[in-house]
């Protein structure tokens, strides 16, 4: 089974997916958690990724495609994977689809999680992410047993370059264009499902098991 989740930033899908592959044993696949390794590892597509992320663009499809077409061969998605926060545009779906029909897959099921702007607002300039395993909080919602360490692993929480009120609003609008017309790509094809990501995550967590069956 391949999963799509498809929403704004700050709509859950990283919280959800990380969930998900849990309970049915598929494998994560988050773009921006590869983007965001790439960096720290100081590679050259990390190099080249920062100055997009940084201003709360899109990486250039190329890019992004190589590293999901790599990440798909390994040993932990053949059960099955979730991908979050892929793909961001038409283009990125429609490269999706030739590569899982040359190994006669093809995207199961989309989910789209729905919420307003203003609420994603305030959830992403108070998210606090862990450096290490990227554990997400929020300095109201989901505080950590101590302040600035992540309960899990213990490494400090960090406010991520691209959570900056300024950057937030160009990811919003980023993703109003250029990721929208996804919503109709996956309807035409019958594929999506819609759940309110408004309602607390253990909601969401309910009805994203729901939706997948
Ligand atoms: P995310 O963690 O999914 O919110 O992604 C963080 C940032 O990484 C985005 O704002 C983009 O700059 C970049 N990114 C992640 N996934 C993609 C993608 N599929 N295509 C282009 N850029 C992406």
């Amino acid at each position: 089974m391949i999963v799509v989740l498809l929403g704004p930033p700050g709509s859950g899908k990283g919280t959800q997916a990380k969930k998900i592959v849990v309970e049915k044993g598929w494998a994560h696949v988050s773009t921006g958690d590869m983007l965001r390794a790439a960096i720290k590892s100081g590679s050259d597509l990390g190099v080249q990724a920062k100055k997009f992320i940084d201003q709360g663009m899109l990486v250039p499809d190329g890019l992004v495609v190589s590293l999901i077409g790599e990440r798909m061969k390994e040993e932990d998605c053949q059960r099955g994977f979730v991908l979050d926060g892929f793909p961001r545009n038409v283009a990125q779906a429609v490269v999706l689809d030739q590569m899982l029909k040359v190994v006669g897959q093809g995207v199961g099921q989309v989910v789209l999680f729905d919420i307003a702007d203003e609420s994603l607002v305030k959830r992403l300039s108070g998210r606090r992410t862990c450096s290490q395993c990227s554990a997400m909080y929020h300095i109201e919602a989901v505080q950590p047993r101590r302040e600035g360490i992540c309960d899990q692993c213990g490494s400090a929480l960090v406010q991520r370059s691209d959570d900056q009120s300024e950057v937030i609003l160009n990811r919003l609008k980023v993703y109003h264009q250029q990721t929208e017309p996804l919503i109709k790509f996956y309807r035409d094809q019958a594929k999506l499902v819609t759940l309110d990501a408004a309602k607390a995550a253990d909601e969401v967590n309910r009805s994203l098991t729901r939706a997948l069956g």
